[in-house]
Formats: structure tokens, sequence, C-alpha cells
């Protein structure tokens, strides 16, 4: 059986993967499934979540489709809450231009740190806690020049080969209530915070050792996920959305601007590792009826049935949730890291991880496995194909532009 990944990433810690090797790896996995008539994960939407893994996940989407000369990779272009700190809305280039000091930059930088971070507790000194961690942050980078280049990436796949590149999707976008930024800037960093300078710091190993006390406002999450829905409207893309107590406002959002007429051409938007209440599905729903958009529920092993999250959230049990949902509103992910599924450990089993959602939701729905993956896989094609009517035009423009 083929099954599909609507949402995974590459790890955090993307500056050692090497790209030509998982892609040759990946490949050979593929091949040989295909070969044999095994099982196989034969599709990733694969995330990316800032400037430095959103160039790996186009590069090995380029690789990997033209070697299977069919599109295996999804390219998924977006930024996602937790990096969102990471991007600023001043252009910082008036700065660059006037002067190249390293003053100027790290005043540029931190005027923005000032800005947008947000104490988790009031009663802690603000200047202290982002002295700690000033030096790991760094100098944001201008969120339109960011989206243009992606644009301009996107437009370059568009031109080379529409076939090999007939979906993308914009994502992991969303908003996050619970995110604390990590003592070293951001999750991922390759430079490692030097915890000698916390006091008594007893390396217990709790997550809580690894975080700062800072927030990113809601407001600025907010901005960048309109801006970034603005972008996947320009660029006729299907989103998928990262949501943490944030099921409300998000849902608020994109009533708002499917009102003001702002997203003509996002067709559908997956929900991803689904964690809302029973009363916010029937809202989606009603949206998805009222709408012209697509709106898809997307379950993980992982956050949805490893995590429990039955009992450790007490307004979301997945057997209640999975029977509110229809089967034609459903898609299933791993929402985890593919270099780590393909390398040479191979800890976790990619297809294992998928099944075991499938399954569940074949036990709450009393489906047959081959009739439940028949279903979900023509979700998952209505999902992508939905913008696709609006493609041809969008090669139309780049064709018009001169791609450098
Ligand atoms: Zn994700």
């Amino acid at each position: 059986m083929k099954l599909y990944d609507a949402h995974c990433h590459l790890s955090p810690n993307c500056f050692s993967i090497d790209i030509n090797v998982l892609c040759d790896v990946i490949f050979e996995d593929l091949k040989n499934s295909e070969v044999n008539n095994e099982d196989v994960v034969s599709e990733l939407g694969l995330m990316s979540t800032n400037q430095f893994d959103s160039k790996l996940v186009i590069e090995l989407g380029d690789k990997l489709n033209k070697n299977m000369n069919r599109q295996v990779i999804i390219p998924s272009i977006g930024i996602h809450p937790w990096y969102c700190h990471l991007f600023s809305f001043d252009d910082d280039e008036e700065n660059r231009e006037s002067n190249i000091n390293g003053d100027d930059n790290q005043n540029y930088k931190l005027l923005h740190y000032k800005k947008i971070l947000k104490l988790s507790n009031t009663s802690l000194d603000f200047d202290d806690n982002l002295r700690m961690i000033q030096d790991y942050l760094p100098k944001p980078i201008y969120i339109e020049r960011y989206l243009n280049e992606l644009k301009r990436k996107v437009d370059a796949l568009l031109v080379e080969d529409l076939s090999l590149n007939k979906y993308m999707i914009c994502g992991e976008i969303g908003l996050d209530k619970l995110f604390r930024i990590p003592l070293n800037g951001f999750l991922g960093n390759p430079k490692e915070f030097d915890y000698k300078q916390i006091k008594n710091n007893d390396k217990d190993g709790s997550n809580n050792r690894l975080l700062s006390n800072f927030k990113v406002d809601m407001k600025h999450q907010i901005r960048i996920f309109n801006r970034q829905l603005e972008f996947a409207n320009e660029l006729k893309l299907p989103i998928s959305v990262h949501s943490v107590k944030s099921h409300g406002v998000i849902l608020e959002l994109i009533r708002s601007f499917y009102s003001e007429n702002k997203l003509k051409s996002i067709k559908s938007i997956c929900l991803h590792s689904y964690t809302g209440s029973k009363d916010q599905i029937k809202q989606w729903l009603s949206f998805d009826q009222n709408s012209k958009i697509d709106v898809f529920f997307s379950f993980s092993n992982i956050i949805n049935i490893s995590n429990n999250m039955s009992i450790k959230n007490g307004n979301f049990l997945m057997e209640n949730v999975i029977q509110e949902i229809p089967i034609d509103n459903l898609l299933i992910e791993t929402d985890f890291l593919v270099d780590r599924y393909y390398d040479c450990n191979k800890d976790r089993d990619h297809y294992r991880d998928l099944l075991k959602v499938v399954d569940q939701i074949c036990k709450i729905k009393c489906l047959k496995r081959d009739l439940c993956i028949e279903h979900l896989s023509q979700n998952w094609n209505r999902y992508l194909e939905s913008n696709l009517a609006a493609k041809g035009e969008l090669l139309a423009q780049a064709r018009s532009f001169p791609i450098d």
C-alpha cells in the first residue's frame, strides 16, 4: 500500500544534514519498495520552518523529484511560529547603506527583539534576561526580502519543470501561545548556550533549563501569520497550520480574511496535528461548508496518539474528536524528522508511524484498512489539487519575469 505524509520536517539541527546523502537514501528506499511491490510512503509534504531549512527543503525536493521523475516531495515554504522572532517588518537596508558599522547592526537587532519579546513572568527584569540570550539571537531578517526570495525560487522551479513541481504548500505557519524562546536563541542553533551563566545551574536535564523566560508577543506572531496568508494567496498555495492554544484566533483571522475577499486563491487548509476542541471542529466544518475553502484535520502518531493527548489535555480526546470529523476531512501525517527516518540508525519507521494513525482512524470510524487508505489518499489529492487550477496562471506570471 502507498501512504503519504501530509506534514513532516527536517531536523531543527539541519546544518548538519547532507542533502545529497539523504536524497540518495530516500531514492534507494523508494526504488526498492516499488520494485518489490512493498508498502511505501510515496509522497511527503515536507515543511520548512525558517531561513535555514527552507533552502534544504527546496533543494531536496528538486533533486529527489528529478531522480524519481515524479513528485515525491511537496516542498512547503513558511515561517513557523517558533522562528517568527527571527523576522522583522522593518527594513534594515537604510541603516546598512548609511553606515556599515557593527553598532548600527547591534542597535537594529536589539530594537527588534525589545519590540517583539515579552517576558513570561512580568516580575523578572527584561534587560537582564535579554542580556543573557542576546548574543545567541541572530540579526533579524526583513520579512519582505525573505518572502521575495522564496517566491523567486518557487517561480524558478515552476519554469524549469511544471510537472515535477506541480504541488507546493505554504507551511508551516501558525500561532503558538505556549512557546518560549530557547536560551540559545532558536531551536537548532548550532551555537550552544553557555549554562555557566545561570546561577544554581542544577543540570536537571529538564526542558525548562533550555528555555528562556521570553515569549514572542502574540501581535508579532499574528502579523507574521497574516502576512503569510497573503503570501500563500498570492502564490495560490494550500496552507499547513500549526496551532497551540490558538484555534479560536486562527479561525477568526482566516474567517475575516475570507470575508474581506482577501483569500481568493487559498483553496485548502490543513490543521496539522489537530488538538482543538469538538466545538471548534464544528465551527471549522461550518466554515468549510460556507466558504470555498476545504478544511482538513490532520493527525499524527507523535502528537495525537503516543503523546496520550487524551489524558494530558482535558478537552482533547482523539476518539471524540475524530468521530466528529467526516472521513472526507481527515489527513494523516508524522510531524517527524525525515532525516531521522532515513538515517543509518533507522530508529523509527516512517510507514509504521503513519499506519498507526490509519489504524486509529479505522477503529474509530469502523472502516477496513484499505478503504480507509483510499479515502485518505483522495483527501490528500483534494488538499493539493484544489489550488492547481490557478497554477497555469502562476506559471504564466513566472514566465513573464526574468529569473535570476
Ligand atoms: Zn510541524
